[in-house]
Formats: structure tokens, C-alpha cells, sequence
């Protein structure tokens, strides 16, 4: 191995940099060049790299986002474009390819994998929504900034004994909903995991104004229904009225917590050694505290299972 191509594809996330910047170590402690292809897939179609050194990684491990940009690179679905970037892989004399992204990014590292290329996939998604890992990087940096908001209106929600409908990230994962209500205290989550019952949700919050307990917070997951909707509804149901915030992008920035940036310095590390240990098509995640391998298969194919207890403590922990 003297050389590995380095890209980050799809939704940035922050733990993108601080994982780069391990690769980089890794790879210059082991005599390893690292090629950093830009924009993700769309750099390696358009053969747009540079050799990434240690130099140009430093200070930007407390840095959000990915120095190394990210976009959609929608032609890569298709044979042209990955016959493209093999061309372009094997002219730029790279022994393997470490791919940091989501499930699409995940998909794109099994396709190129699938033409001979020796891949190791990095898990990134604030969703924590990928098969192979514990948690994904990003993810606790989005609940951290989530929380951070939520601590803020609940200031206000108290003060004018007031609904606050929130609404957060997860089109198919209502992980950073259900996370972010049981560390803030929250009355609800709505998540798309779960049947909701929102007229369970307007009973109780009018038996805890009867109890002038008159602050109530409710976290809608934007793949369960929007704060918009449950605000519409709960007044039609119950009469309740309720204030909106949609956080947006605002989830997704900043600056790395620590356990983001250990998880990517660790992910990036033992993608290095991955690769020179000769393994392939397989992505490193957290397991139970270890950095495991996962087959890109398995990792595709398999849903991540929602723990239930975490639903309870929810239910028992907002009533
Ligand atoms: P994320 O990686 O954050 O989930 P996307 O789903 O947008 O983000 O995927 C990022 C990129 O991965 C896409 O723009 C495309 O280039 C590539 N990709 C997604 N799905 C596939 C697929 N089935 N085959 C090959 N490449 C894919």
C-alpha cells in the first residue's frame, strides 16, 4: 500500500475533518501517501485531487463541515461514471479508496468495490442510521447542538407557560428526536419508528396544565410529521395552542464535540490499518466500544434496530 484516495461524499457532518486529518497521520506513520479526491464522487469523475499532507491538515480538528468538500453526484448510479473513476483511480496509481459518508456514499464505496477497487466505507450520518456502528460521526455533535436549543426555549416555553412544538432531522430515523427529548426534559418525541398518538400527547399535556405544569416541549422527527402539522392538529384536537421552531441546517454545523472528534480519529486510523491489513469492501464502525469491519453487504442490506428501552425511558421519563 503507498498510496489510498481519500474523499467525503454526501451530508457533511461534523467529525468529517478530524477523521481526515487521522487518515492522514495513519497513513504518513506508515509511509502512505494520502490523494484527496474534492466534492466526493464528483472529484473522482472528474479527476479533480491532490496529495493531502500532514501540513494541510492542521487545525481543523475543532472545524465542522469537511475541508475536503462534499456533494451529490448523481451519475455515479450509473456504469459510465464508476468505469470513470477506476480509470481515473488506477491513473492516479491509489491502492485503495477510503470513502467518509452516509448510506448513499456507503452504496457508492459497494459499487466501486464491486469493480476491483479496495475500499474501506467511514460511517457519517447525524441520523445514526447506519447498520455496523454504535453511532455514526456527527450524530452526537447534531444532539449536542439540538440540546443546546431545546435548553434555550425551554427558558421561554416556562416563563410564558407555553407549547413548544420542535422539529429536528431524521427522515428515517427519529434518533436525534428521541435522544434530544429524553436529555431535555421533553414532554413528547414523535418519531417515524413509532405509531403516534396525538391525542394521547394532548390529554396529557392539558392533565399537566391542570397540574400547572405549564411549560410542555413535544420533538417531532421531520420523517414522522412536521411541526407545522402536530401544531395544527393539537390545536384542532384539544384547543391547545403551540409555538413552532424548525431547526434545519443549524443541526448539522459546528464544531466537533470530543466524542466526534475521537470517534473520527479513531475511525480514520483504523481504516489506514484496515487497508493495509489487505481487507476490502467493508466499512469500520463502533462496536460495543471496538473499531469492528463490517461487510458494505451487510451494512446496505441490514436496518439498525431501534432499542425499545430507549422508547420506555422516553414514555416513563416525559408522563
Ligand atoms: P449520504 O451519503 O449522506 O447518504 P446521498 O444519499 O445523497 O448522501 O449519497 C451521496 C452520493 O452517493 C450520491 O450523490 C451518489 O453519488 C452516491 N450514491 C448514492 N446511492 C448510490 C448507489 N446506489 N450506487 C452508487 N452510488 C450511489
Amino acid at each position: 500500500m503507498n498510496r489510498i484516495a481519500l474523499l467525503t461524499s454526501g451530508g457533511d457532518a461534523p467529525g468529517m475533518n478530524p477523521c481526515i486529518r487521522a487518515v492522514v497521520h495513519a497513513a504518513a506513520e506508515k509511509n502512505i501517501e494520502i490523494i484527496a479526491f474534492k466534492r466526493g464522487f464528483m472529484g473522482l469523475l472528474d479527476n479533480d485531487c491532490a496529495l493531502l499532507e500532514i501540513k494541510d491538515t492542521s487545525g481543523i480538528i475543532d472545524h465542522g463541515g469537511t475541508i475536503l468538500l462534499s456533494s451529490r453526484c448523481e451519475e455515479f448510479k450509473y456504469d459510465e461514471a464508476q468505469k470513470e473513476a477506476v480509470k481515473n483511480l488506477i491513473a492516479n496509481k491509489c491502492d485503495g479508496l477510503i470513502i467518509i459518508g452516509g448510506d448513499g456514499s456507503l452504496r457508492g464505496a459497494a459499487a466501486i468495490a464491486g469493480r476491483g477497487v479496495t475500499v474501506i466505507g467511514i460511517p457519517c450520518s447525524i441520523d445514526n442510521d447506519i447498520f455496523g456502528s454504535d453511532m455514526s460521526l456527527g450524530t452526537d455533535t447534531a444532539l449536542n447542538n439540538i440540546i443546546d436549543v431545546i435548553d434555550k426555549i425551554k427558558d421561554t416555553a416556562s416563563s410564558h407557560e407555553r407549547t413548544f412544538i420542535i422539529e429536528v432531522m431524521g427522515r428515517g430515523s427519529g434518533y436525534l428526536a428521541l435522544i434530544s427529548a429524553i436529555t431535555t426534559g421533553a414532554e413528547a418525541a414523535i418519531i417515524p419508528e413509532v405509531t403516534f398518538d396525538l391525542e394521547g400527547i394532548a390529554a396529557r399535556i392539558k392533565e399537566r396544565y391542570k397540574r400547572h405544569k405549564t411549560s410542555n416541549i413535544i420533538v417531532v422527527a421531520e420523517g414522522a410529521s412536521t411541526a407545522y402539522q402536530v401544531s395544527r392538529n393539537l390545536s384542532k384536537i384539544a384547543g391547545i395552542i403551540s409555538k413552532i421552531t424548525v431547526l434545519g441546517h443549524l443541526q448539522r454545523g459546528g464544531s466537533p464535540t470530543a466524542f466526534d472528534r475521537l470517534l473520527g480519529s479513531r475511525l480514520g486510523f483504523a481504516a489506514v490499518y484496515e487497508l493495509i491489513d489487505g481487507n476490502s469492501n467493508c466499512m469500520m464502525g463502533l462496536v460495543k466500544g471496538d473499531m469492528t469491519a463490517t461487510p458494505l453487504q451487510i451494512v446496505l442490506e441490514r436496518r439498525k434496530g431501534f432499542d425499545d428501552r430507549l422508547i420506555n425511558l422516553a414514555k416513563i421519563l416525559g408522563s
